[in-house]
């Protein structure tokens, strides 16, 4: 999966590429006397790397059947010649020299340098100083009635600070703060009809001497009470509504991704993320840049629903839901009884009919109810107890849901199948310690999966066939344009950069929807056949690809390519032959269960 790393190592690793590939379709490099000794460093990704924490990521490798030391100690070297650990870190600058001594006895060796930085410290009593270091607000920030403004700065202990808005602001004693001395903070809470126009805060500091030290906020401060709501429309290509500001690798946990042309109520803004208001108690953040701001006068984001048309096409069933404006959705599933709900946010209930014509095959019943004020939530209930995807859209005359039916012969030969190399291109995926790119692991399973699927008489859909660089977006593009019946995900797995390679190992399936859930599990319990240890049937995973309601979806991370172990199995041709064999029988195993 992990992606971050990628540009930096593509340059330490370009000479090596040659050698990679032929590990990776099986072609081992003959070992013999005229092979040229060697030690690779594939993690740190560079000579010369910075850390915070007091441990680095170690992964590395020579040629089988050296022995290898790291400042002299003896490292254990697997057969495929790769070692993994952790780094322990001082502060400051830590010299790593790996030498690899082959069994003739000549060395080659590789040094680098991990700089562990400094964390804070307190500012001596000595100097009266404003460190740029956890100052906040630290974005740009709109905020609204009810809304907290945080103040902090970290500044010489023991003087008296204050700041331009007339804030409060007090000494944390060090016991809530880490042990810092020096911190300063303080809390507004925004009411009715205040207003600031954007600007930075000035800070200050006084000492007991009455020498004073100043410095700006890093971010800017807009408090809006009398202009909010700002109305937006949504732009871009599968915009997502997120449930708040987290900013982990796979980016905030989501809602809900959404149409272009829908209105939101737009009431705060932090940094690059604008606050909607959907309805009383319930408020989602999206991207500014999948947001226009339109002129005040234009209608808000609420609307009475009008009457439904329940109906089915030659492919699919439909709920059609008449209403003026296009508002903000999000849905989830049930798995017991089988229903998907669809919540509109801002709708309010004018539908005093639902036609149900005769013509659906897997939509079985449909009704509304109102949880909580401003949220209209849609049900359907199906015949099955798979779900086979469903896809959310508005038309000129309101919303449309598209439910697909079970597929008539559960057989792999009836099925369409989308599959997805993870990765590709510069984006290199995860790094194992003989050099190996998780891209290339990942489209060898992928070909291997493509050709036993249609050696059994599927129709299959590759979102990249050769090495190349796809965005989330033009592989969730392709895979549901495709009509594919499911889609497979193949990713190899990795640790952070703070996590011992050597401890963490094993497969694992991904779903975010729970209705796909049951691909999953039958897929990772296949898996394990073919000795790989579990790692876990992982839910509501914040994955890009995980996240398409229009079909059943899985990701499976075959095993990680950061654990030596683990790397001699994905790195073995006859492996992913059976790895890509058992998620077939996972396949069978998930469509035998949806007949039963
Ligand atoms: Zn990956």
């Amino acid at each position: 999966m992990n992606k971050t790393r990628c540009t930096i190592v593509r340059v330490a690793f370009a000479a090596l590429v040659a050698t990679v590939l032929a590990t990776v379709h099986g072609v081992q490099a003959q070992p013999g006397p005229q092979r040229a000794n060697f030690v690779r460093l594939v993690v740190p990704e560079a000579d010369t790397v910075q850390a915070t924490s007091g441990f680095y990521r170690l992964s590395a490798g020579t040629v089988p059947g050296n022995h290898l030391t790291l400042n002299g100690a003896p490292l254990k070297v697997y057969p495929s010649g790769a070692t993994a650990g952790l780094l322990p870190l001082n502060v400051g600058e830590n010299l790593f020299t790996l030498t690899a001594t082959s069994p003739r006895g000549d060395s080659v060796s590789k040094s680098f340098l991990v700089i562990r930085l400094r964390p804070p410290e307190t500012t001596p009593d000595s100097v009266l100083a404003i460190d740029t270091i956890m100052s906040e607000p630290s974005q740009e920030l709109w905020l609204n009635e009810g809304d907290r403004l945080d103040l902090q700065f970290k500044g010489t202990p023991g003087c008296k600070a204050s700041n331009d808005l007339g804030i409060p602001m007090t000494e944390v004693p060090p016991a809530y703060t880490g042990g810092l001395g020096g911190v300063y903070r303080g809390v507004y809470m925004v009411r009715d009809g205040d207003t600031l126009s954007l600007r930075r805060i000035r800070f200050r500091l006084e000492s007991p001497a009455g020498a004073v030290a100043e410095t700006l906020s890093r971010g800017a401060v807009s408090i809006r009470c009398n202009d909010f709501p700002y109305i937006g429309v949504t732009k871009g290509d599968r915009p997502a509504l997120a449930y708040g500001l987290g900013e982990d690798r796979l980016g905030g946990a989501k809602m809900s991704f959404i149409n272009p042309g829908i209105r939101l109520a737009i009431t705060g803004r932090k940094g690059a993320m604008y606050r909607a208001a959907l309805a009383p108690g319930h408020e989602a953040w999206i991207a500014v840049a999948n947001v226009d701001l339109i002129p005040k006068g234009a209608r808000l984001p609420a609307a009475l629903t009008e009457n439904w048309v329940v109906y089915g096409d030659a492919k699919y069933d439909y709920v059609t839901v008449a209403i003026p404006l296009r508002l903000p959705y999000s849905s989830s599933t049930e798995t017991s009884p089988t229903r998907i709900n669809v919540d509109v946010y801002g709708a309010t209930s004018n539908t005093n009919w639902i036609i149900q014509q005769l013509t659906t095959k897997e939509v079985t019943n449909v009704y509304y109810t109102e949880p909580s004020a401003g949220v209209f939530r849609i049900t359907i209930e199906l015949r099955h107890r798979q779900i086979w995807g469903y896809e959310i859209g508005y038309n000129p005359a309101g919303l449309v849901i598209k439910v697909r039916r079970q597929p008539e012969k559960l057989k792999i030969k009836a099925l369409t199948f989308a599959l997805d190399a993870g990765h590709g291109g510069e984006n290199l995926g995860a790094l194992g310690s003989t050099g190996v790119f998780e891209k290339d692991i990942n489209l060898a399973v992928v070909r291997e999966l493509k050709s036993i699927l249609e050696d059994r008489g599927a129709r299959v859909v590759l979102t990249r066939e050769s090495d190349a660089d796809l965005t989330m977006g033009d592989r969730v593009r392709k895979v549901v344009s495709s009509g594919a019946d499911l889609l497979i995900s193949v990713h190899s797995n990795s640790v952070g950069l703070t996590t011992n390679p050597d401890n963490t190992r094993g497969t694992a399936t991904f779903y975010k929807h729970v209705c796909y859930r049951p691909l999953a599990l039958a897929i990772v319990k296949q898996v394990l056949k073919t000795g790989v240890p579990l790692f876990g049937n992982v839910g509501s995973f914040n994955f890009s690809l995980n996240a398409p309601t229009e079909l059943p979806n899985v990701l499976v991370e075959m095993a990680f390519v950061s654990n030596p172990q683990d790397e001699m199995m994905l790195t073995d041709p006859e492996f992913r032959h059976r790895i890509a064999q058992r998620i077939v029988d996972g396949v069978d195993d998930f469509l035998d269960s949806c007949d039963e």
